[in-house]
């Protein structure tokens, strides 16, 4: 399968795009003319609605499963952009998980940290080799952090580590990537509302988190997906090697 008609066309992977921050990059990046890969990992009807969206907008896309954590998978999902699209030129690192009860480091478990490291480290990892041979001259990764490592709040210190690890591929990356004209940077949220921020907090939670950053807001997915189109745009070509804290002032 080759949907391919313009070669010339630059093509984004998008990992955990079903929903969320990587539903409206996946969105965004359509728009802004590229060919897009919805990853997602189990809502598959959830990215086929994401596909049909960037459609029926007169874009184009494929919905590719693969769970991030696993190389075999990761090795596939650039198989089947190449497959699809005939090139990959940025790649996107969005996908990650942060468990909806976040008990301090002392009670948390074996299964949660293995599982939060495995994501968001191992994924990021893993899809980050793939492009490092994959992605091509000119292209452009973003990975994702959080502005949580900056805000150091109590119940956040393993998901906070595996954000800490992203942040250190990325600047370390850009530089490996030295004479392929690819740029590396992270983008790090602050509080958004999605699923992944909702699910678990009480209404008092979510209000005071809200009002934390001087916006006085929460951020939305489409805030995100606006500082990933500049680091994919022309207009980011010289940022290389950076964390952008988009978190309306938070930290
Ligand atoms: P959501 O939970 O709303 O969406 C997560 C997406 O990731 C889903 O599409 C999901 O796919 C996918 N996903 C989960 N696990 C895997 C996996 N193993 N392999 C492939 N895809 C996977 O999260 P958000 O949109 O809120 O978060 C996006 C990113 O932003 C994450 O890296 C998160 O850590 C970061 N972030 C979010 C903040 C927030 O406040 N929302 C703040 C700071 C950072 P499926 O459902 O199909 O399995």
């Amino acid at each position: 399968m080759n949907f391919n008609t313009n070669p010339s066309t630059q093509v984004a992977i998008v990992t955990g795009a079903s929903r969320g921050i990587g539903a409206a990059i996946a969105k965004r990046l359509a728009r802004d003319g590229f060919a897009v890969v919805v990853n997602y990992a189990g809502r598959a009807e959830e990215a086929d609605l994401v596909v049909n969206a960037i459609a029926s907008d007169g874009g184009r896309a494929i919905a590719v499963k693969a769970d991030v954590s696993e190389p075999a998978a990761v090795r596939a999902l650039f198989d089947d952009a190449v497959a699809a699209f005939g090139r990959v030129d940025v790649l996107v690192n969005n996908a990650g998980i942060m468990p909806p009860a976040l008990p301090q480091l002392a009670d948390t478990d074996d299964a949660t940290f293995d599982r939060l490291f495995a994501v968001n480290v191992k994924g990021t990892f893993n899809t980050l080799r793939e492009a490092a041979r994959r992605v091509e001259a000119g292209g452009r990764i973003v990975n994702f952090s959080s502005s949580v490592i900056g805000l150091a709040l109590p119940g956040y210190a393993v998901y906070a580590a595996t954000k800490s690890a992203v942040e250190t591929f990325t600047n370390i990356m850009a530089k490996e990537l030295r004479g392929k004209r690819i740029t590396v940077n992270a983008v790090a949220p602050g509080p958004t509302a999605t699923a992944l921020f909702l699910d678990g907090k009480t209404p008092e939670t979510i209000e005071r988190l809200a009002k934390a950053a001087p916006l006085e807001r929460l951020g939305t997915p489409e805030d995100i997906a606006n500082a990933v189109a500049l680091l994919a745009s022309p207009d980011g070509a010289w940022i290389n090697g950076q964390t952008l804290r988009a978190n309306g002032g938070l930290v």
